[in-house]
C-alpha cells in the first residue's frame, strides 16, 4: 500500500500539488475501502477518525482535486449521491458496474470488454472514445440465492 500512496504522492507532484497529512488520510480511507463507493459524506466520517482536525470542506476540495487527477472518478447510480470510486491503475477505461435492484449492492467489473463495441462506435460515429460509464441494473447473485432458498417463493 506504501508504494500506492507514493505513486498518488508522485501524481500530484507531477500536477504541482502537495501530499498534504490531510490529503493522505483522505487518500488512505479510499485506499482502505477501495471495494467500496463512498459519498464525500462517508469519506469525511471515516478519515474523521483517523485525522480528528480534517474538516468537510477539505475532504471534498481533496475529492475534487483527486477526481480532477483521475485518480478517482466520480460516478452517480441514479440515488442523487456522488461517489467517489479510485481507479484501477494503468486501466485505459473505467470499470463497469454491477448495481443489484434488490439489496443495493454494487459489485465492479475490471475487465474492459467492450472493444467491439468500442471499435463499431468509433468507425460508424467517427468518434474516437475516450472513455465511458457502464452500469448494469439487475439482481445480484447473492439476492438470487436467497430467493431460489426460500421455499415462499
Ligand atoms: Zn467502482
Ligand atoms: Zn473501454
Ligand atoms: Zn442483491
Amino acid at each position: 500500500m506504501e508504494t500506492r500512496i507514493d505513486r498518488i504522492k508522485k501524481q500530484l507532484h507531477a500536477a504541482s500539488y502537495k501530499l498534504t497529512p490531510q490529503r493522505e488520510a483522505t487518500v488512505r480511507i479510499l485506499l482502505n475501502h477501495e471495494e467500496d463507493h463512498l459519498s464525500a459524506e462517508d469519506v469525511y466520517l471515516l478519515v474523521k477518525d483517523i485525522a480528528p482536525e480534517i474538516g468537510l470542506a477539505t475532504v471534498y476540495r481533496t475529492l475534487e482535486l483527486l477526481t480532477e487527477l483521475k485518480i478517482v472518478d466520480k460516478i452517480n447510480f441514479g440515488d442523487g449521491v456522488s461517489r467517489y470510486d479510485l481507479r484501477q491503475e494503468g486501466a485505459a477505461h473505467f470499470h463497469h458496474h454491477l448495481v443489484c435492484i434488490e439489496c443495493g449492492a454494487v459489485d465492479e467489473i475490471q475487465e474492459d470488454l467492450l472493444e467491439d463495441v468500442e471499435a463499431v462506435v468509433e468507425k460508424r460515429w467517427n468518434f474516437q472514445i475516450k472513455d465511458h460509464r457502464l452500469t448494469f441494473h439487475g439482481i445480484c447473485w447473492r439476492c438470487h440465492d436467497r430467493s431460489s432458498q426460500d421455499p415462499s417463493q
